[in-house]
Parts: C-alpha cells; structure tokens; sequence
C-alpha cells in the first residue's frame, strides 16, 4: 500500500529541477543583501563560471545516471537483506529517518576520500576553485565526481533502501548544502552542535592550512566530531584552492588536475608509478620528479584574485547570452526528465556545452573564443533549420539572433579599448589576466573588508608575502 512516506521518497519527483527558480530566488536575494550590507558578495565572471560548471554537471548527468545507477540497482534486487518497501507504515517512517543519516554517512566518506585521493580529487576540485564564496558556488558542482560517488552509496542498497528512495534523499541531502554556501549568515548557536552550517562550510571551501581538509560533512556536522576532522571557524576564511586554477572555461575547471595527473605519469621514469599515481593520496609524487610544492599559509590581504576585466559591453554580451544557454539548457534537463532517447538530447546537449566553453573564453579574454562565438552563432541558423525545418518564425528569430549578436560581438569583442584605458590593479609582476578582484575604479567601500586589504596591498601600502611558516601536506592544495 501506498503511504505518505512512499509519495514523498518513492515517486521518482525531479526535486533539484523543481528547486531551480527557488535557488535563483535565493541568490537574488544574498545579491540583495550583500548590498544592502555593503559587501561584494558576487563577480559576474566568477557566478557565470560556477552556474556553468552546475549546467555542465547536470547535462553530463543525463547521460551517466543510468550506467551508475545500475550497481545499486543490482545490490537492491539480489542481496537486500531488509524488504523495506513491504513494511509497515510506522516502520516506513523509521527507515526514512534512517536514511537520512545513512545518506549523510555515506557523503561523509565519499567526499573525505574525494579530498584524500588523487582522481577522486580530480573531479572534485571543481567545486572548490571558486575564490568567493556565495549561493552560485554551492551549484558549482563537478560533472564526473558521480563516477566514483555511487560506490560509497551500495551499502544502503544492500541494506535494502529502496532505489527511488536513495535517489530522492541524495537530492534532498544536496538541496541542503545549498543555503550554507553563504557569507551573509553568520554564526548559528547551539545548531552548529549537530547541523552543517554556513560558518562549517565557509570553513571547508578555505585554503588557509589550518583549514585544509576539515568538515567534510553534508547535512550533519556530527560525522567530523566524531572522526576529527572538525574545525570551528576562527580567521577570516580564503576561500578556493591553494594552486589557483586561473581559468573561467567551465570545461577546463573539469579537466585540469586530469591534465596535471597525466603529465605526472607521463613524466614518471617507473611504468608502476603511471599507474600508481591515479590511486594515491594527495600529494604523493612519483620517485625522480620534483616535488611537488607545498601549500603556503595565506590572508585575505594577500590574496589576488583572478579576474580578467572586461568592457561593459562584453560583459553585458556574456550575460545576455548565458541566460539564452541557461534557456536550452532547462530544454535539454527537461528531455532529460521525461527520459527522451540519449540519441536525440546529444545534439543540443553538445551546443550548450560549447556555447558555455566559449563564453568561459570570453570571460579569458581569448582570442580562440572570439572566433568560435562567430561560428557557433552563424551555426544557430542552421541548427534552426535542422530542429524546425522551414517553418518561418524560428528561423527568422534564428537570423535575427545572429545578426544581432555578431555586431554586438564586432562592436565590443575587442581588449585592446579597456587595455589602453583601464590599469589593472594588481602589482607585484601580476599580469592583466590575474588583476585583483576589484575594478580599478570601484569604491573600496563596497568591497568585503578583506577585498579593501587586499587592494590596499596590490597598491603596495602592505609588506611583501612573509615567508610560509606552516608545513602541510597539499591535500585539497593543488
Ligand atoms: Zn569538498
Ligand atoms: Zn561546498
């Protein structure tokens, strides 16, 4: 028989689609209050790069969520020990408070093994190169981090949690971690005692040593206390990772520590160690390569930021056209949904992608993206023509939006204006593409107070970086 509990957990309702007005209501919202407060809590270029690495992750999803749904699909059918679904109603309740926990359980090592070991780390990185920290950057998620996060789940389906069921509370134990990516919500009490809250994840997205590899928890922060892996909140936390990425191309945020894995191998002198590095902790570094370096301690004062300026038309160009992606992009989650054919969401899947690739590019400043934003707009006529055949209105609309967009582009798509107007703000060596978070002609006021430090010592008026006097291993460091 059908029971509340089977409703809410056991039919298969798309709570992270359903979610989506509510987490952007929620970012307008901190927007609001950052300004309200007198803080920069967001950059455009940076909340365009995490909602990307979010979109990219999603569509990527589609098209892995049935291969790695199939081991727990397995366990569930062949060696459940408990028949959870056949249970009593009250008893139904009490398996659901379980799973809960069991969920958050299961996250807890999965994303402490995540931040332990090399290819695990690799997918998950994405998540925390974001150097702010607000609302975008809890749906900066990594696209491949799923393909070794199913592992850690099996154990409930042996238990024999129904596999609806698992999936509903993975996506609420994820709707959760939403609303603690925040700087706008301080401390919180006596809930810090159990809950995962804003202050323990500021914690987590940190790079300062003290705060490397420290609560890993999703909804509970009881899983750290009880495994010492625990930190309170105390210095102003810096926020990415300690190798900055130095990129805002969605599709390398989820390839560059591959890269850095494949380049360790290919270099390594023993066949073993090709092999080995994908398994080893953080940090290991083959015999005969140089080590790798260590993370260095870090301030607010200290820290610059990247962020490549743009002209306002170019920015206004990016923005526009990221709403039209997100657009298709809700399009394709939605076939996704209703469990189209692969074959069929392939296509403008693969056009989100690079449309979101290129304006990564933009946002770089790159010559190459220039080129390929022509192209792909030229290309949308004809992907027009290809989904609509003749039928007038779309194409029209389809040649109108070309035209607009290649002049906008022509008219604004070159550096040289704002590099023969604009300083950037950083000194010290930093080149153009790494001037500090701020805009040379920004009020300081506006900005977080660390912001304000740090522009004050990108114009010289702080000492030089004291030497590092702290030693860690690089965990979560590069
Ligand atoms: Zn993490
Ligand atoms: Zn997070």
């Amino acid at each position: 028989m059908s029971t509340l509990v089977d409703k809410i957990l056991g039919s298969d309702i798309p709570y992270i689609t359903y979610a989506v007005p509510f987490f952007f209501l929620l970012i307008g919202v901190e927007f609001v209050a950052g300004l309200v407060q007198r803080k920069q809590l967001y950059r455009l270029n940076d909340s365009i790069n995490d909602l990307s690495c979010g979109v990219i992750d999603q569509i990527v999803g589609i098209f892995l969520q049935s291969l790695l749904f199939a081991g727990y699909l397995f366990l569930f059918e062949h060696a459940r020990l408990l028949n959870i679904q056949e249970a009593p109603a009250g008893v139904k309740w009490i398996a659901a408070g379980a799973l809960v926990l069991g969920v958050d359980f299961c996250f807890y090592w999965f994303h402490r093994t995540a931040h332990e070991y090399a290819a695990p780390w690799a997918t998950h990185v994405v998540h925390h190169q974001s150097e702010e920290y607000n609302l975008t950057v809890a749906l900066r998620q990594s696209a491949f981090e799923s393909c070794f996060a199913w592992i850690f789940y099996l154990p409930l389906a042996v238990l024999g949690f129904p596999p609806g069921w698992y999936l509903a509370m993975s996506a609420l134990n994820l709707l959760y971690q939403f609303w603690i990516h925040t700087e706008a919500i301080g401390r919180l009490g006596p809930l810090e005692l159990v809950m995962n809250t804003p202050s323990h994840h500021r914690v987590h997205h940190a790079r300062n040593l003290k705060y490397l590899d420290k609560n890993y928890a999703g909804m509970f922060i009881i899983w750290d206390r009880m495994f010492g892996t625990f930190q309170v909140e105390e210095e102003q936390p810096v926020y990415g990772i300690t190798k900055p990425l130095g990129s805002l191309n969605p599709l390398w945020a989820n390839l560059h520590y591959w890269a850095e894995l494949a380049e360790d191998a290919w270099r390594a002198p023993r066949w073993q160690d090709k092999f080995k590095i994908w398994f080893m902790p953080l940090g290991w570094t083959p015999p005969g390569l140089p080590e790798r370096p260590r993370a260095q301690e870090i301030t607010r004062a200290q820290q610059v930021k990247y962020n490549p300026q743009l002209r306002t038309g170019l920015s206004l160009y990016v923005l526009s056209q990221f709403v039209l992606v997100l657009g298709l992009a809700v399009t394709v989650l939605t076939m996704g949904d209703e469990k189209q054919p692969l074959r069929v969401i392939a296509g403008p899947a693969a056009l989100v992608l690079w449309s979101l690739a290129n304006l990564g590019g933009l946002l770089e400043r790159k010559s190459w993206a220039r080129k390929a934003e022509f192209v792909r707009i030229c290309a949308i006529p004809l992907v027009a023509y290809a989904w609509f055949g003749t039928a007038w209105a779309p194409l029209a609309g389809a040649i109108a939006y070309a035209v607009i967009s290649a002049a906008w582009l022509l008219a604004y798509g070159d550096h040289r204006a704002i590099d023969n107007t604009a300083q950037p703000a950083a000194s010290h060596g930093a080149d153009a593409h790494r001037s500090h978070v701020l805009h040379p002609h920004e009020d300081v006021s506006h900005a977080l107070d660390g912001h304000a430090n740090g522009n004050r010592q990108s114009s010289g008026a702080h000492p030089a970086q004291p030497r590092p006097t702290h030693e860690a291993r690089p965990t979560a460091a590069d």
